[in-house]
């Protein structure tokens, strides 16, 4: 990897947001994504689904599960910043109910508490407000969130002249390649 591709990756890497039983995370959700993925769990791995009509080796075998990601902004460790956060359909479901019922207008940036009930349980996301960006003039783009899981999978970044299809067909060969590769190690 040359080093503007480095920098430009690191740049786009943002923390997973852990939120663990007993504890309630303040966040305040960007008004972006989720970005959705299929993945199977490949012993103690979880990578991306290579897409179905034959193409997954993994889907026969280990299923499938969707999940979503989110920029969720928090403060953790005194410091204010943006995490990559994982939701499941069903939380994320709730949460659009909640926006419901607090009347959040579409595009706005949402208050939120993060519960999770148990390790390993759906998270819980209450509404508590809408917003704007905490963060001084930070408005991120569907490519900030999708590059950030880019990152977080080993895949290729989205270019700025890509599309989420692009990207999705452009990245479609590695994620056969990282399925087979984490089957043979899960299968050795
Ligand atoms: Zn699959």
């Amino acid at each position: 990897m040359d080093r503007a591709v480095v920098l430009e990756r690191s740049r786009a890497q943002l923390p997973l947001l852990k939120v663990n039983p007993g504890a309630l995370v303040e966040v305040v959700v960007a008004p972006v994504g989720p970005a959705w993925f299929t993945t199977h769990w490949l012993g103690r791995r979880q990578v991306l689904c290579a897409g179905d009509e034959g193409a997954c080796l993994a889907c026969g075998s280990y299923p499938p599960r969707v999940v979503g990601f989110v920029l969720a902004c928090a403060v953790v460790a005194g410091k204010r910043r943006v995490f990559l956060l994982e939701v499941s359909p069903s939380s994320w479901s709730r949460f659009e109910m909640g926006l419901c019922w607090e009347s959040v207008a579409d595009g706005q940036w949402v208050r939120a508490n993060l519960t999770r009930p148990r390790l390993r349980a759906p998270l819980r996301i209450e509404v508590v407000c809408g917003g704007t960006s905490p963060l001084d003039g930070y408005e991120p783009s569907e490519r900030t969130l999708v590059n950030a899981v880019a990152v977080l999978y080993g895949l290729p970044l989205m270019t700025c002249t890509e599309s989420l299809q692009d990207w999705e067909s452009g990245v479609q060969p590695m994620l056969e390649e990282l399925v087979s590769r984490a089957l043979a190690k899960v299968e050795a």
